[in-house]
């Protein structure tokens, strides 16, 4: 069996849909197709979402029949005969009473999840009407019957593996599935989401629950290139990828995959491939435990970074320190991504300030703390890139008229990090593309 996903663009367009429905159908092998909500849609819920959060109910109303008119529109190209047509505008209508019934309903963290699953919910409803309208028997299958996660909001892949499994083998005489990307439900048992760009995450949670022949990720461009191709203007597709280094580019920025969507496939061995719904015959990238070419592969940046430096004379060379240090962190799980030490001070960096304010008042009491906001984390990655003695020279040739914060090197065989303002990642990732990629 194998997963095969397909993020907005890909179903963004009636035309687009009708083609997925063509390249889910071209082999026997049966599958489990996860959609995304049409392009425009999440970020539309959110829109609405945050009027509704700020109390202006006029605006989330224009918002909701903005959308609607949208959808109503869609489905008049996507599906031709009238009894498919009711049944798409039965599925368009049932959405936006939910969404107008919200906008009388007090605001909560909860409902705003539900705004959010809106999109999913539909597109893959309306996916499902299509393929019945052309006799492609199938079954759509709840996300929010299997996909979940914990308390610490971290999905448990043997709970995920153990219902999916179940309800599997109780349509066994089905060969195509349909579901939902990004939505799960919380501990609480509410509906929840795998965060923005999530649809990947559950591409490969699915995948790594029914062990997977393949997780094929179908997008709008043709694999993961060496560069981001919204900042930098010649970039090249990669044909293979080992899992260490696509787990590093996603985390690192590289928008094509979600920041986390590879440990489900690495942990159980699913390749997992990239591909053009677009231009389906592209190659694209493959990612797999045994591509071990090494060198340089690509580079990505993450934006949004705030440095922390703690200095510290009285702590030179106290064993301890970092340890606490670093408690501050833990107690308010945030995560950090890169960490540099003197005998004096330990900078580190995190990707959100929503506590921001209470652990800076927490690391006080260790030495003078000092925060730079707007920071960019520029990643070189590449198989034992950390061992190839010229990449260094190269990559600093490169940049040498770039004010580079912060370093990181030795920490993982694949991956040079450097901290620069964000003003300077675009030139940034020019520069690395001329001078180290040679393009
Ligand atoms: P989907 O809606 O299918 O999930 P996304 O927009 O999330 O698609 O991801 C695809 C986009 O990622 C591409 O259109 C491209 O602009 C962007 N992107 C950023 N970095 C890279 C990269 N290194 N390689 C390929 N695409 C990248
Ligand atoms: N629709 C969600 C988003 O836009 C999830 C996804 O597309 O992966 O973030
Ligand atoms: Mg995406």
């Amino acid at each position: 069996m194998k997963v095969m996903k397909f993020g907005g663009t890909s179903v963004g367009k009636p035309e687009r849909m009708h083609q997925v429905a063509q390249l889910i159908t071209k082999d026997d092998e049966p599958k489990i197709v996860v959609l995304s909500a049409l392009s425009g849609t999440t970020n539309a819920l959110v829109s609405i979402s945050d009027s509704l959060a700020a109390g202006d109910r006029i605006a989330a109303k224009r918002k909701i029949d903005e959308l609607e008119q949208h959808y109503s529109s869609f489905i008049t190209i996507l599906v031709e005969k009238e009894v498919f047509v009711n049944k798409a505008v039965a599925v368009v209508k049932e959405h936006f009473e939910f969404l107008n019934i919200i906008l009388r309903i007090s605001f909560s963290d909860a409902l705003n999840k539900d705004i959010l699953a809106q999109g999913e919910l539909m597109s893959t409803k309306l996916f499902s009407v299509y393929l019945e309208e052309n006799g492609i028997d199938h079954l759509l299958l709840p996300a929010l019957e299997f996909m979940s996660i914990d308390a610490n909001e971290e999905p448990q892949l043997s709970v995920i593996s153990h219902k999916l499994t179940a309800l599997l083998e109780s349509h066994a005489d089905k060969k195509l599935f349909i579901t939902q990307g990004y939505i799960c439900r919380n501990a609480r048992g509410e509906v929840d989401n795998l965060k923005r760009g999530g649809s990947d995450y559950t591409a490969s949670l699915v995948a790594a629950a029914i062990h997977a022949s393949v997780c094929e990720i179908w997008t709008d461009i043709d694999g993961m290139h060496n560069n981001d191709p919204r900042v930098v203007d010649k970039t090249m597709p990669i044909d293979v990828l080992s899992f260490d280094e696509a787990a590093e580019l996603a985390y690192f920025g590289a928008k094509i995959l979600h920041p986390t969507c590879i440990w489900p496939a690495q942990q159980t061995n699913v390749p997992v491939k990239l591909l053009n719904t677009m231009q389906p015959e592209a190659k694209g990238t493959t990612i797999a435990a045994d591509a071990k070419s090494t060198g340089i592969k690509a580079v990505a940046a993450k934006d949004g970074i705030i440095a922390i430096n703690i200095k510290s004379s009285r702590m030179l060379l106290a064993y301890g320190f970092l340890r606490k240090v670093f408690e501050v962190f833990e107690k308010y799980r945030t995560p950090i991504d890169m960490i540099t030490t003197s005998e004096v001070a330990v900078s580190v960096t995190i990707d959100t300030d929503i506590h921001l304010a209470e652990m800076v008042k927490e690391l006080e009491p260790f030495g003078h703390v000092e925060v730079d906001k707007d920071q960019a984390i520029v990643s070189i990655v590449g198989n034992e890139i950390a061992e190839t003695p010229e990449v260094l020279k190269k990559l600093f040739d490169a940049i040498s008229t770039v004010p580079v914060r912060m370093v990181s090197y030795g920490g993982s065989k694949h991956n040079i990090s450097l901290l620069v303002p964000a003003a300077y990642k675009k030139e940034m990732l020019q520069l690395i593309n001329k001078g180290v990629f040679g393009l």
